[in-house]
């Protein structure tokens, strides 16, 4: 893999932040855009731009069978049976609320309990929550490691779902899906992996995994924003009810009855956001371009590369050593408060996240109010590690 030839394709990371080159490691929130990305959607709007499916006339046409490629790309990318298992969402956020609200009218039944990881994404959390359930947590070791025997234990008559991350947003633990499928499958229970974090950095096969659903977000993985996916076995979305009433959902409606489409479209009220999910689709090509399996060993050396510095410094703590991680290295250093070292960073052009994560039972968990984010994708070197060791070195005297 050519770094430079990888970066030359991001024209943010030119950028200058506070008269520094800008530094950016907060990519479990968003990745930053290739320019063939970019170039797809200016493309799509210069070009292509028309409303899908219903259209008699040649822009319509073409824009649906673009959108209709991706959404076959996708599943050739998670390894889906069916393209017709790929639903077009606004992003992880819409997909897991998607799942929750037709699950819960299909199969609760008033005392319903959803086992969920104890370092899920609020998204991953709230859902369940207004959806009626009680949640069952599984709870961690300090390492950020789940405890699989408490997991067997949380089985009952009452689990209706298990709900868990492929890769924590926060701890950047890989978690051991194939084996929470396995387990809840054995009890009859289906599985909704949320895979926000784990798209990009490895790959997915959705059928290896056997689980039910699982979710993620464009613009975490070079695409842009407004876009996901929610995959979903056919056997599973033939039963749910659809989520949201509109155009395209529907086959015919009366002011007496509605019937409904056929699967994906059953799941997709309303306009799309055609050109999001064009650019979706060149991010996909972008990664197999670069090779995902390649894009996963350059990650896997920064990550090892950031641990070893950083751990170098004095006082720093590192929240999230779990044997399987990826891409994520979340820090505190002495007493100081993480907003404080973010803000301190960014003013040496350093991007980090700071704070709950949008996981504050994992804050719970450790009595920690946040962290100090570095997350890595495709384009970070090891010299930008190098800058953010010395940024740490440089704000650390003003911390005590
Ligand atoms: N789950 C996880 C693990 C995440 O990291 C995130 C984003 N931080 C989400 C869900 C929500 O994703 P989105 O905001 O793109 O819907």
């Amino acid at each position: 893999m050519n770094i430079n030839n990888i970066r030359n394709q991001f024209p943010i990371l030119d950028t200058e932040v506070h008269g520094h080159r800008l530094v950016y490691l907060d990519n479990a929130a968003t990745t930053q855009k290739p320019l063939a990305v970019i170039e797809a959607l200016s493309d799509y709007y210069s070009h292509l731009n028309a409303n899908i499916h219903r259209g008699a006339h040649h822009l319509a046409a073409e824009a649906t069978g673009r959108y209709e490629e991706v959404r076959r790309q996708v599943q050739q990318f998670i390894g889906a049976r069916h393209h017709h298992e790929v639903v077009f969402t606004r992003g992880t956020t819409e997909s897991i609320n998607l799942v929750a609200s037709s699950f819960a009218k299909r199969y609760f039944t008033g005392d319903d309990e959803v086992i969920v990881s104890g370092m899920e994404h609020h998204s991953n959390i709230v859902p369940w929550q207004l959806a009626g359930a009680v949640l069952r947590p599984i709870l961690f070791s300090d390492e950020g490691v789940l405890d699989m025997d408490a997991y067997e234990r949380l089985f009952s008559d009452r689990t209706r779902i298990v709900a868990v991350n492929h890769v924590s947003n926060t701890l950047g633990t890989v978690n051991p899906v194939e084996r929470i499928v396995e387990i809840a499958h054995a009890h009859g229970v289906p599985v909704l992996v949320d895979g926000a974090q784990a798209v990009s950095h490895m790959m997915v096969d959705v059928q290896a995994m056997g689980c039910d659903f699982y979710c993620f977000s464009g613009h975490k993985m070079y695409a842009p924003m407004g876009v996901g996916v929610m995959y979903g076995r056919e056997e599973m979305l033939s039963e749910l009810p659809p989520y949201q009433g509109g155009g395209e959902m529907i086959s015919e409606v009366t002011f007496e009855r509605t019937t409904y489409n056929e699967l994906p479209f059953k799941f997709e009220a309303g306009t799309p956001s055609v050109g999001d999910v064009i650019g979706l689709g060149r991010a996909i090509a972008f990664m197999q371009e670069v090779g995902v399996d390649v894009i996963a060993a350059h990650e896997a050396d920064l990550l090892t590369y950031a641990t070893e510095r950083l751990s170098t410094l004095p006082g720093l703590r590192i929240y999230g050593t779990a044997p399987m991680k990826t891409s994520v290295l979340s820090f505190l250093i002495g007493q100081a408060h993480p907003y404080d070292v973010g803000t301190l960073l960014d003013q040496l052009g350093v991007a980090v996240r700071t704070g709950h994560h949008c996981t504050q039972p994992v804050m719970d968990r450790y009595g920690i109010p946040g962290t100090v984010r570095a997350s890595f994708a495709v384009y970070n070197n090891r010299e930008e590690v190098d800058a953010l060791v010395a940024a740490m070195e440089r704000i650390m005297p003003m911390l005590q």
